[in-house]
């Protein structure tokens, strides 16, 4: 077995994951979907489809907007009823005819060829935040990464996704990561997985002996909550500590989990957008718990209903796990891309927490950190506003796994205040950078009209100096030299391009809740430039100057 590595503290809460075992089921086809613009990290999708325009399943209905951001897909066929800013609505015909992409052989496509498609195909991070998978995959062309692990520790209690799907679709999950690995130059795989998955690990077990070119580790962890944070389980695997602040890449390292890993495969291999993805559904107030693949933007209530809801006894409802889940306050909500779980507790499983009482400095949450961070002082500072100390303390490195929370013996809802400073200092950070940004954008604009007038200038003295006279052979190097200076210009508007794009992926996957729409904009500045340099070049070259100098 792998050699495996320790990382500070974790907790154990009861696992409660075997009721959601069983085969996996499909669920009904809804009748109606409503699939969100916004369910994916980074800027909404942009509708590309009208009221009444009909679709079928895979047919585009939304375009990526910037970098970060998505496509998506409809999810049922039928026709479209609505379009507002924020949602695209789908009445199914029942019939459930396909739009697929045309396969491809991953072993044989080009990288492109491949990054668009999980482009076209609107493929997301399913374990988290919903990060789009062809900005993850190209890593590679920023830094080096030698391993591939695929995160199958699935800690959180309740939810079994992972485990399902490593059951039933293991070598289709090895696959997978043997085609993200090919993209972004990884040369293992490390699978890291739970003591507690046993059928998971043997069905791992048998598809590695299948599993080629790159050589596949399984490595079986002990069980401890949040052995599945990313820096937690890359501590575990491999002993590297990534750095604060820092991405796994830093190590050298990418990490997927195993429901992504599937669908980047079916995209590729099926020409199958994502439109489905595996949600445990489970609680006690369900009568008939399991796993299912759900149609993207299928209705909550029609989904749990069909499961055997009891709504007299459903006390909380909860998309996620208990510990990093998100409570919802009612049944109106739609599954997308990161649904990977609804818990329909009654009260006795999910007990509302008892009223808080004042801190007693006992030291219970700092043990249980996987961050090493202090959670007693992030708890001060966050409710004194304290934004010095909230920094100094490395607020930004807490994972919200609620691990301290847990065990606090004064009920005090830490990872709460946490999550209400974070958000008032993305926000903060949005204005600062925002008003910068527009400074910037502003100046760099009017010293670009500037500079382009004097060329337009410049070249037409040079063409009228041209007729009137007989050019001497040094004054004939003058538009040589121009055309030079623009291929050095377009040169150095490529290079902005590329850094902009790894500015604004890097902090997209530091902190994907933060909305980087000024560093989107950087880019569009940055594209916008290069187009005009591009654009110039052509001009100058078409005016039918001398040939370019090599
Ligand atoms: S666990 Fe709770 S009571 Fe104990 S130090 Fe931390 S915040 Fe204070
Ligand atoms: S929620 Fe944050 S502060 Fe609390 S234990 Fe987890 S990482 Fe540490």
């Amino acid at each position: 077995m792998a050699r495996t590595f320790e990382f500070h503290g974790g907790v154990y809460p009861p696992e409660r994951k075997q009721r959601s075992q069983g085969p996996v089921r499909h669920a009904r086809l809804p009748g109606r979907v409503v699939l969100r613009l916004d369910q994916h990290a980074g800027r909404p999708a942009l509708a590309t489809v009208a009221v009444g325009d009909s679709v079928k399943v895979g047919t585009p209905i939304a375009r990526r907007d910037g970098m970060i951001s998505a496509a998506l897909h409809a999810s049922i066929s039928g026709q479209v009823t609505q379009v507002d800013r924020h949602t695209i609505t789908i009445d199914g015909d029942g019939v459930d005819t396909w739009q697929r992409l045309t396969p491809l052989e991953w072993r044989t496509a080009n990288a492109e060829q491949l990054l668009t498609r999980l482009e076209q195909s609107g493929v997301v991070g399913l374990g988290g935040a919903g990060f789009p998978a062809h900005i993850k995959a190209r890593v590679g062309e920023r830094q080096r990464i030698d391993t591939l692990v695929v995160n199958a520790a699935e800690c959180e209690p309740y939810i079994t996704v992972d485990d399902l799907t490593l059951q039933q679709y293991a070598l289709d999950v090895l696959e997978g990561a043997q085609l993200i690995a090919s993209l972004c130059g990884a040369k293992q795989i490390v699978v890291g997985i739970e003591d507690n998955k046993t059928e998971a690990i043997s069905a791992l077990h048998q598809a590695v002996a299948g599993s080629q070119p790159l050589s596949v580790t399984v490595s079986v962890i002990a069980t401890r909550y949040p052995s599945g944070g990313e820096r937690q389980l890359i501590k575990t695997l491999l002993n590297r500590d990534v750095p604060d602040k820092g991405l796994p890449a830093d190590v050298g390292v990418l990490c997927q989990n195993p429901g992504t890993l599937l669908a980047a495969l079916r995209s590729v291999r099926d020409g199958e957008p994502l439109i489905e993805r595996l949600v445990t559904l489970t609680g006690e107030a369900i009568a008939d718990p399991g796993n299912r693949w759900v149609r993207i933007g299928t209705p909550m209530a029609t989904l749990l209903d069909e499961a055997g809801l009891n709504r007299s006894v459903l006390h909380q409802l909860v998309e996620g796990g208990p510990m990093m889940g998100t409570p919802l306050a009612d049944l109106e909500g739609v599954v997308t891309k990161t649904t990977n779980c609804l818990i329909a507790a009654t009260r006795d499983e999910l007990p509302p927490a008892p009223p808080e009482s004042p801190c007693i400095r006992c030291g219970a949450c700092e043990e249980v950190c996987p961050a090493n961070l202090l959670p007693q002082q992030l708890h001060w500072y966050a409710r004194a506003q304290d934004d010095a100390k909230l920094a100094h303390y490395r607020l930004f490195d807490c994972i919200e796994c609620n691990a301290c929370s847990y065990v606090c013996p004064s009920h005090i809802p830490l990872v709460a205040d946490y999550r209400h400073a974070k958000t008032r200092l993305r926000h903060q950070r949005l204005e600062t950078a925002k008003a910068e940004h527009a400074k910037h954008r502003f100046e760099w604009r009017q010293a670009r009209l500037a500079r382009e007038e004097a060329e337009k200038q410049a070249r037409r003295q040079a063409r009228r100096a041209k007729q009137t006279t007989q050019q001497t052979d040094s004054q004939a190097t003058s538009p040589q030299a121009d055309l030079r200076s623009l291929r050095i210009a377009q040169t150095a508007a490529k290079a902005a391009v590329r850094k902009a794009e790894k500015n604004l992926a890097r902090a997209a996957q530091q902190d994907p809740q933060q909305p980087h729409d000024d560093l989107e904009i950087q880019l569009a500045t940055a594209q916008e430039n290069l187009q005009a340099a591009e654009a110039r070049l052509a001009e100058a070259r078409e005016a039918g100057e001398p040939q370019e100098t090599p």
